[in-house]
């Protein structure tokens, strides 16, 4: 990339704690020509409490899509520009995906200078599995859609997590008891960095009655994240449900060697073990 064009430094700030936030992020919020900010009050308490007096201008989800093209004619003249957000880290459940696209999209820089993320902080500490996990961002705001969503989830078995705020998160954790078992744990992480930080780790039914009567558990913002549901067991004979189900609905269909010879390629299980079941089957008179 040549140097004549300027490169969009992406900056984490802190998710309350000011001081959580990088040596690196501070350089660059002072050495940038510009600082594009969702909240351009908000982020001045952080630059005033850092000594940095730099031109910031407003970028947020309503002006996203012209702002983009104007500061994209900044980096074409050379300009280096900083993009933040209220707090943590840029496009996260924030604004600023257009801008990044567009900026890519034409070949420039795009620099991350990563540090606090609510996500990420909430994910560890909280005791849940987290190789794999799928962040959900914001629930939809109306009862019928969360409880569709949450229907759609019922059966992830992996970790997943939601922002939610605090006008929500009691009408969210009663949808999510409609829909999910009551002992699936769940970890209820509010306020996080800040003096009335709070992590729990409960079950569901207990974190709905904790949040219904502890005024507290309204206030602030949460991070929910989800066990995910247990991987389907196999049965005695080594298969999954699944498996098995295949296994039935071919041998009605086909002789007893096919239907095993399909079984093994539709579900990859061992030739033994479907041959077996297959008898099982026959001898039970369930095909
Ligand atoms: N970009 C941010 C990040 O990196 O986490 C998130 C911005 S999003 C608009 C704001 C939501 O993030 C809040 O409603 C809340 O769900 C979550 N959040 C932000 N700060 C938090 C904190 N200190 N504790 C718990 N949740 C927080």
């Amino acid at each position: 990339m040549s140097n004549q064009y300027g490169k969009l430094y992406v900056v984490a700030t802190p998710i309350g704690n000011l001081a959580d936030i990088s040596f690196r992020a501070i350089e660059t919020l002072k050495q940038v020509d510009l600082i594009a900010a969702e909240d351009t009050r908000h982020v001045k308490l952080l630059l005033n409490h850092y000594g940095i007096s730099n031109k910031v201008m407003s970028f947020h989800q309503h002006n996203e899509e012209k702002a983009a093209e104007s500061l994209l004619e900044k980096l074409r003249d050379g300009l280096s520009i900083a993009l933040v957000s209220d707090a943590g880290t840029p496009l996260l459940s924030d604004p600023g995906m257009p801008l990044v696209r567009r900026v890519k999209d034409v070949g420039l820089d795009v620099v991350p200078i990563p540090g606090a993320c609510a996500l990420i902080a909430a994910l560890s500490a909280a005791g849940l599995p987290v190789t794999q996990f799928s962040f959900e961002g914001f629930l939809p705001r109306t009862s019928s859609a969360r409880k569709a969503f949450f229907t759609e989830k019922l059966t992830a078995t992996t970790t997943w997590v939601f922002y939610e705020s605090c006008h929500r998160i009691l009408a969210a954790l009663q949808d999510m008891a409609a829909i999910l078992p009551p002992d699936r744990q769940i970890v209820i992480a509010r306020e996080l960095t800040k003096l009335h930080e709070t992590i729990v780790k409960i079950t569901l039914a207990n974190a709905l009655e904790l949040v219904t009567q502890d005024d507290n558990m309204r206030k602030g913002e949460f991070v929910v994240i989800i066990e995910g549901a247990a991987k389907a067991s196999k049965e005695d004979n080594g298969l999954s449900p699944e498996q098995l189900n295949i296994l039935a609905v071919l041998m009605r269909e086909c002789t007893t060697k096919t239907a095993v010879e399909m079984a093994v390629e539709i579900t990859g299980a061992r030739k033994k073990l479907l041959y077996q079941a297959a008898l099982d089957l026959e001898k039970a008179g369930s095909t």
